[in-house]
């Protein structure tokens, strides 16, 4: 059996004297979606930004089989993993072309060419950042920035995402679209780590799910059975 592609065991961090992540397990297979709900203060930030080296954890991250001593961004990014942070961080006063162009910067030993290629791949997924790219950032809807977060992270080409709550401000519509292309970037051969509070959408369109709660894992499972566990409906999914 092959290696999972991200498989963090016995994980915790410390903010000073205080746990916010204690002994979680988890992993991401190769083309796989992945989602992690709970409640505001769970630790699902924390998760995705010590994962990325963002913060100091203990415990072991293994990315395909291969153990990552001290997870640093550098290193992350190195292997192929890539967070679009919750906060989206665009260059408000750059084009949508010049940020996605910052984003495929890791890769620039490449070449022209290859910016292209990457660029054509997120105007097929995005067509909407096509039309606007000479556009600045800071004059994006909030849909369109969410895409453009997206688009720049896939220009490094990586081969898991993660993502810390995409649907954050969007309207519903918005929101299943966005969600509807995570989910496509399996065809593109990249799986998925999805951080959201709208557990239904996310369960919608992820195999997998966990639930953290006060630091910890308090449940998982398959995507559709989460969905209809009696305990996540009450406390997550609410009515309708
Ligand atoms: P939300 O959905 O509200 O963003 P979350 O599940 O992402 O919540 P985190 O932001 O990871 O939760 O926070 C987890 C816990 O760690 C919370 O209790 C929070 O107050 C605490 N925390 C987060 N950042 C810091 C920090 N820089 N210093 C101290 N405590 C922090």
């Amino acid at each position: 059996m092959t290696a999972p592609l991200l498989d963090i065991q016995n994980f915790s961090v410390c903010y000073g004297p205080v746990e916010a992540l204690h002994q979680v397990a988890l992993t991401v297979g190769e083309g796989e979606i992945v989602t992690v709900i709970g409640p505001n203060g769970a630790g699902k930030s924390t998760l995705l930004n010590a994962v990325m080296g963002l913060l100091p954890s203990t415990g072991g991250v293994q990315l395909a089989g291969n153990k990552i001593a001290r997870p640093s961004v550098e290193a992350m990014v190195a292997r192929g993993v890539g967070l679009v942070p919750e906060k989206r961080e665009l260059f408000g006063e750059m084009s949508v072309e010049d940020n996605l162009l910052l984003g495929g910067f890791a890769r620039w030993r490449r070449g022209q060419r290859d910016q292209a290629e990457r660029m054509g791949e997120v105007f097929a997924l995005f067509p909407r950042l096509q039309e606007r790219r000479a556009q600045l950032a800071a004059t994006l809807s909030g849909g369109e920035r969410q895409m453009l977060a997206i688009g720049r992270a896939l220009m490094a080409r990586p081969k898991l995402l993660m993502l810390d709550e995409p649907s954050l401000g969007l309207a519903p519509l918005i929101v299943r679209e966005v969600l509807h292309i995570v989910a496509s970037l399996r065809e593109l051969g990249v799986s998925v780590l999805l951080i959201e509070q709208n557990a239904r959408a996310a369960l919608q369109v992820a195999d997998r799910g966990y639930v953290l709660e006060m630091g910890a894992v308090a449940l998982s499972g398959e995507a559709s059975a989460l969905l209809t566990d009696r305990r996540v409906i009450e406390t997550y999914l609410g009515v309708g």
